[in-house]
């Protein structure tokens, strides 16, 4: 009862990548990089076994970023054609590349280092992609001409994707879809239905991870714009239910995502964030277990899986394992103080 999880990303050691950024630059290049990569990842899935968190991530410290990670590895995209793009709804820019041709994967893009990471932990193992949403919120579309045209391309090769990496021992394929509370209406027009078409198919467990993004000063500064409340996942939550997905995320630390819309997930498991990614501080056990005891008034313990809010990439890497420690131990507390 109460698994630990984590969002997927941890921040990339200092000596591998410029850190506490949101793209921090490679230190290291050519062989030095791919075994830098995996020592890292290596380091990491240690911390986590050593912390108490049960669902473990490779930290995601393979790629440079979550989105244009999977992107490298596909045809059809000009990386010379950088586009500066709004992203979020305009929220900050990017510069993002730009689809030129119609997409392809011409070999599987992330499953050496599924493989690798597979190999190095006996722990139940959780490998994140970015949802087609999201994707196409975060690069330039030359070619498509529709953002639903496009996400469903996306969609297909993420498929192909994913169960090659099901294939290779992964036990939870988790897609990254931030841009689900921004574009409400498109969740459920297209969004939903590209989700489905990119984990068709698979026999794992499947999650989409939504979020009030990093914490990076432009979402800080979205943030306070929200208001007192933040009611967003009101709108899709219900479609989400309803969809083949069988674990949701959403923060509910330090966040103004009133802890009643869990009601509106009553058949998914839930990653409940119990960890805030906006700073360098570390929470108590007492605070995680409270911010779970709360999440308890509203979904029964057996659906509920304490996770961070969000992922750890930008933040500094003590602080990231100091979040582990705590969110392991807060779990822990509350398994005891909530009885089972
Ligand atoms: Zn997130």
């Amino acid at each position: 009862m109460l698994e630990t999880s984590i969002a997927g990303s941890l921040p990339r050691p200092a000596w591998l990548a410029e850190p506490e950024t949101l793209k921090g630059a490679w230190k290291l290049s050519g062989a030095a990089l791919e075994d830098g990569k995996r020592r890292a990842a290596a380091e990491w899935l240690r911390h986590q076994e050593e912390a108490g968190i049960d669902i473990v991530t490779n930290g995601e410290v393979f790629r440079q970023h979550f989105v244009h990670g999977f992107l490298e590895g596909l045809t059809g995209i000009d990386w010379q054609k950088m586009t500066r793009m709004g992203i979020r709804n305009n929220r900050y820019e990017l510069d993002v590349p730009t689809v030129t041709g119609p997409l392809s994967r011409p070999m599987p893009v992330h499953l050496e280092e599924v493989q690798f990471s597979r190999g190095a932990t006996r722990a139940k193992f959780k490998f994140t992609l970015p949802g087609p949403m999201t994707i196409c919120d975060t690069i330039a579309d030359g070619h498509y001409g529709s953002r639903p045209e496009m996400a469903l391309a996306f969609a297909d090769i993420l498929n192909a994707e994913a169960k090659e990496l099901e294939a290779a021992g992964v036990d939870i394929i988790q897609f990254d879809e931030p841009a689900f509370n921004v574009f409400l209406h498109e969740v459920k027009d297209w969004g939903i239905e590209a989700l489905h078409r990119a984990s068709a198919g698979l026999k794992c467990t499947t999650a989409v991870h939504i979020c009030y993004g990093y914490g990076i000063q432009a979402n800080l500064d979205w943030k306070k714009s929200l208001g007192g409340e933040w009611r967003q996942y009101e709108e899709i939550f219900p479609a989400l239910n309803a969809s083949r997905i069988d674990q949701v995320s959403l923060e509910c630390a330090g966040s103004k995502v009133p802890l009643s819309l869990l009601r509106l997930l009553p058949d998914k498991q839930l990653m409940v964030g119990a960890i805030e990614v906006t700073g360098d501080r570390v929470e108590s056990a007492e605070e995680v277990a409270a911010t779970l005891g709360a999440a308890a008034k509203h979904v029964e313990l057996e659906r509920m899986l304490p996770c961070t809010n969000c992922g750890m990439a930008p933040i500094a890497y003590d602080a990231a394992l100091g979040k582990l420690k705590a969110l392991g131990a807060g779990a822990a507390l509350a398994r005891r103080k909530l009885g089972g």
